[in-house]
């Protein structure tokens, strides 16, 4: 069965000792969380270490780091990579959130390397996809989300995409307070999966956890969440408040 996972993206946001007690929050908070459900933190990379050591020893959580090098290593100042994370210990990564897509040029051909050089040392990746509005004033939404599949990951083989986590985030949705109705996110959920059946087969496809992000609170999670395809979701702004984000986590299926 594939895992409901709830994801905080908390952005370049909270200095350490704001980090530390959101995470003390949240920890007294209490929720406890089955083995096929996930809470996965993805914090800036300073407080990695720190946020996973207040993590310890619980159950199905982990943090994530918010980006990698599409390189290895080298002379990239400023960049940290793939078998940097590994060497800490961290477990997942997210790839190609709409922000970075915009503010740092990554298209999709440069998401694939990152996708590659990850699973290359042994993070999972939350590959994030999804529309600006133009495009889905246009109509042309599905064509769009299945093109940035195909050009970062159908050149994965079945065994490196059984489990994987993608999350679709319509852009006009993030952090605007706009969220895309139950039955939209549901229509494109069905058809991320479609596009991943029609290449890795139903059984691959229903293996692949598919996040919803785009202004998720506690208030509308359950009704997302309650959606057959729709797995979880990557959640920023109500992330950083633990009695939203606990709500959150408590509305997966
Ligand atoms: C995000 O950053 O991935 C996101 C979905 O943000 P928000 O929940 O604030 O819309």
């Amino acid at each position: 069965m594939r895992k409901q996972i709830a994801a905080a993206n908390w952005k370049m946001n909270l200095t350490l000792t704001e980090a530390e007690s959101l995470a003390d929050e949240l920890l007294q908070t209490n929720h406890a969380l089955s083995d096929d459900q996930l809470a996965i933190f993805a914090v800036p990379y300073p407080y990695l270490i720190p946020v996973r050591t207040k993590f310890e020893g619980k159950e199905n959580v982990y943090v994530a780091a918010q980006n990698c090098s599409a390189n290895k290593n080298g002379a990239f100042t400023g960049e940290v990579s793939a078998a940097m994370l590994q060497s800490i210990g961290i477990e997942y990564v997210v790839i190609g959130h709409s922000e970075r897509r915009e503010y740092n040029h990554e298209d999709n051909s440069l998401l694939a390397k990152k996708i590659d050089v990850a699973l290359e040392f042994n993070l999972k990746p939350i590959f994030c996809c999804g529309e600006a509005l133009s495009i889905r004033e246009a109509g042309s939404q599905d064509a769009y989300v299945g093109t940035q599949l195909e050009e970062s990951l159908f050149h994965l083989s079945p065994s490196d995409v059984d489990g994987f986590i993608i999350a679709y985030e319509p852009i006009w949705a993030i952090g605007t307070g706009r969220t895309a109705t139950s039955e939209q996110a549901q229509q494109m959920h069905a058809h991320i999966r479609s596009v991943l059946t029609s290449k890795y087969g139903k059984e691959v496809a229903d293996s692949i956890s598919i996040l919803y992000g785009g202004s998720v609170k506690a208030s509308n999670a359950k009704e997302i969440f309650g959606q057959p395809d729709v797995d979880g979701g990557l959640v920023g702004g109500a992330s950083l408040v633990a009695s939203e984000f606990a709500t959150i986590i408590s509305s997966l299926k």
